[in-house]
């Protein structure tokens, strides 16, 4: 396992060397882009709901849309091929390229025939293959696997690319800029488009009323693949059938805004084949032939584990998605290292362990499932609304269950409360019991913090559970929140307007009593009648290792905690993001609908509900902080999850009501995302993603500001980041203590 882990650890060091800063500019430049794009686009969120609304439909009639494709299609003079697997695939379209004396074959860039590897079962049969897309191009002359989901070459720099080909090909002069790089590129593979005899493109849309296949390209390169050679196939995944030609206006704005922010793709391609533009001869003089009845046109729909998905509860999903990029793009793991470590065999980013397990298996969703760190920060972006980091949960969820009894089994076997299998990675077991850790860490402290601080203890973790040697470990509280409310000889107030549980999240109970207390003397100065009760953990930590029956487990023991609250009236504050996303989002999966409404309906952001309560009334100037005058001007950084459910701007306008002056950071992750950091393989990754933050909060501007930040994990990693020691906003608008 240690030998595992330091391999991946030097795996993902070598990508961020040689990699990492293209994919970083291509990526983030994407993302930005996306973000003015749909800014500009008024109807954005209508069109998200169509377009889900038209997947799910289509998903669900699926078998009949087949059938409605193979109708339309021969009506229009094609012939429709359903194929099993990708072996059926390639044995279809190779019988194809036969029979037409295909020896030259050029294509449009398709993510589903690099899934079949449709290029190497062409080549084995004597066909040469040309990849007519930039990107595509550049990887073959590479031999590279595609990166990025929509570019595929991110990966490599222009310098890179220039030296690719003036080592590859016999140029009059060296190739430098982008633009000539280009110009030679088009040149190329002109010459290889006129002596084609067969043109292969995808279909990023297939119309079942019509025939039609929808392909959006950047060059253009797909309308020459179909016009030029009088023979067309094209290979699509059978969830690319959407019902009718008008379904496709929604998806058409969306595509391209979604994945490289532009308004709308630079070509949009619609034809419904045989094509009835005449075959080109540029043998003759005579510029087009006369017949274009000479065409042939094959669309080969592919299932490959599509139907399977499709009856796969948890994976269903997956088949919604449209291939935009969005999810990768937003993700700042990917944006540090791209898809060839965040990837399987084919897809990469967020979508890709859905892909991947659906089509290729668990073990290749394996290699890279758990750089997903749950953040959410691609739901929002998914022009379809999937919960693309809830198909990733799962299929962690069924990774671990696949595993074998391991050779530490013994030492963990009635110790840990969870309901996983034995052979679970000790790592993973070991985090996603972190509550049972914390717990005996305060009940042993100091001696808990002492203990874990020696070499040879930070060895064994770093050899057993890697959990990294560089990092700080959470120091534990010997009183932990619970105690000291209960242990407080404060009266409680009978007759408040508010009463409200605030929760005691597993750091704020046992690590960061100090922004609980200040939280609850907050909300008393603010009137309202506070509890701290036993509550279970929230289960985030075994969900973010993929334990999901544990998590469910904590969830049930929250909801019966909690419940007698609930029904008495109280509020729920919750302190950590991270949690107060589960009773939002996550409980959804775990509680009845009814346990996830009454939770998540009387549930709030500690920040949200202290702007509640000021909304209504409640007297701001009980929160001065009797030494706040040095501390006016703050650095203040938000929680992924935060973000994701729009509550960011609660902590902001509270502070800003209290004459803080704010400098809110852009960078939407810290890198740290709970264990992660702490894992030995994803140290060096987790600080590359962090140092954008870092490098933000040193900035002039931010320099001298007080840190703030609301998440645990980005407090942590801003504690390693910066010199300065960062703090929660509570414990900046408390009252003073008299
Ligand atoms: S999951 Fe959503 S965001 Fe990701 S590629 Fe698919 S459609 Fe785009």
């Amino acid at each position: 396992m240690a030998a595992d882990r330091a391999q991946k650890a030097e795996r993902i060091r070598h990508l961020l060397a040689t990699e990492g800063a293209s994919v970083e500019e291509n990526a983030r430049g994407f993302n930005d882009g996306r973000y003015e794009s749909v800014a500009r686009l008024e109807e954005y969120e209508d069109y998200k709901d169509r377009a889900r609304a038209i997947k799910e439909d289509a998903i669900e009639h699926l078998p009949d849309l087949i059938e409605q494709v193979r109708e339309t299609v021969e009506a229009n003079g094609g012939t429709v091929y359903l194929a099993e697997d990708a072996a059926d695939a390639n044995r279809y379209v190779r019988e194809v390229a036969s029979d037409t004396e295909a020896d030259t074959v050029v294509k449009s860039k398709s993510m589903t025939t690099e899934e079949i590897e449709l290029n190497e079962a062409l080549e084995a049969e004597g066909s040469e293959v040309w990849e007519t897309d930039l990107g595509e191009f550049v990887l073959q002359v590479a031999e590279e696997a595609p990166s990025h989901l929509v570019a595929p070459a991110i990966h490599r720099s222009c310098e890179d690319i220039a030296h690719l080909f003036n080592e590859h090909f016999d140029t009059d002069e060296d190739l430098e800029t982008a633009q000539e790089l280009t110009d030679f590129a088009r040149e190329y593979l002109g010459d290889q488009i006129r002596e084609a005899d067969l043109g292969i493109t995808g279909a990023n849309f297939v119309t079942a009323d019509t025939g039609t296949m929808a392909l959006v390209t950047s060059e253009g390169n797909a309308r020459k693949t179909v016009a030029v050679p009088d023979t067309h196939v094209a290979v699509a995944g059978v969830e690319k059938i959407i019902p009718t030609f008008e379904d496709l206006q929604p998806f058409v704005e969306l595509i391209g805004r979604s994945g490289t922010g532009q308004d709308i793709t630079s070509y949009v391609s619609l034809f419904s084949p045989p094509v009835s533009t005449p075959p080109v001869d540029f043998e003759s003089d005579e510029p087009i032939a006369d017949d274009p009845d000479d065409r042939e046109f094959h669309l080969v729909l592919l299932d490959n584990g599509r139907m399977d998905m499709r009856e796969d509860d948890q994976l269903r999903e997956t088949l919604y998605c449209i291939r935009c990029s969005a999810c990768a793009n937003s993700c700042a793991n990917f944006q540090s290292v791209g898809g060839h470590a965040f990837g399987g065999e084919t897809y990469t980013g967020g979508i890709a362990t859905g892909w991947e397990a659906g089509v290729h298996g668990q073990d290749s969703a394996a290699e890279f499932n758990d750089l997903c760190t749950g953040c959410s920060r691609c739901v929002n972006q998914c022009p379809v609304n999937i919960d693309i980091p809830w198909i990733n949960t799962v299929v962690r969820d069924r990774i671990n269950h696949s595993g074998e009894d391991g050779q530490f089994d013994f030492l963990v076997e009635g110790l840990t409360p969870d309901a996983e299998p034995a052979g679970l990675d000790l790592q993973k077991r070991f985090f996603g019991n972190f509550s049972t850790l914390a717990k005996l860490g305060s009940a042993t402290a100091p001696l808990s913090n002492w203990g874990a601080d020696l070499s040879p203890s930070r060895w064994l973790m770093e050899r057993v559970l890697g959990i990294d040697r560089r990092r700080e470990l959470p120091r534990f509280e010997r009183e932990t929140f619970v105690e000291w409310f209960r242990n407080r000889d404060v009266p409680r107030s009978v007759d408040a307007d508010y009463h409200a549980v605030v929760y005691p999240d597993l750091y704020t109970n046992h690590v960061r009593t100090e922004r609980g207390k200040a939280a609850v003397r907050t909300l008393e100065a603010l009137g309202v009648a506070v509890e701290v009760p036993d509550v279970a953990s929230s289960g985030r930590a075994p969900l973010s290792q993929g334990m999901v029956d544990t998590a469910a487990g904590h969830a049930d023991e929250v909801a019966a905690d909690l419940e007698s609250y609930l029904e008495a009236g109280y509020d729920v504050v919750v302190i950590e993001p991270s949690d107060h996303a589960m009773f939002q989002r996550e409980y959804e999966k775990l509680l009845s609908e009814e346990q996830h409404e009454s939770l998540a309906d009387r549930s709030y952001e500690v920040f949200e509900y202290i702007y509640g309560l000021l909304e209504n009334g409640a007297d701001i100037s009980e929160l001065r902080n009797a030494d706040r005058g040095a501390t006016e001007e703050i650095a203040y950084h938000s929680h992924c999850q935060q973000r994701t459910l729009g509550l960011e701007s609660y902590t902001t306008a509270v502070l800003e009501d209290l004459e803080y002056d704010v400098l809110t950071s852009d960078v939407e992750c810290c890198g740290m995302a709970g264990s992660f950091g702490y894992k030995s393989e994803y140290y060096e990754l987790s600080m590359d993603v962090g140092s954008r933050l870092g490098e933000q909060f040193e900035t002039p501007e931010a320099a001298d500001r007080t840190v703030v930040a609301s998440g645990t994990s980005c407090l942590e990693q801003l504690d390693s980041l910066l010199t300065r020691q960062p703090r929660h906003p509570i414990t900046l608008i408390e009252p003073p203590k008299s």
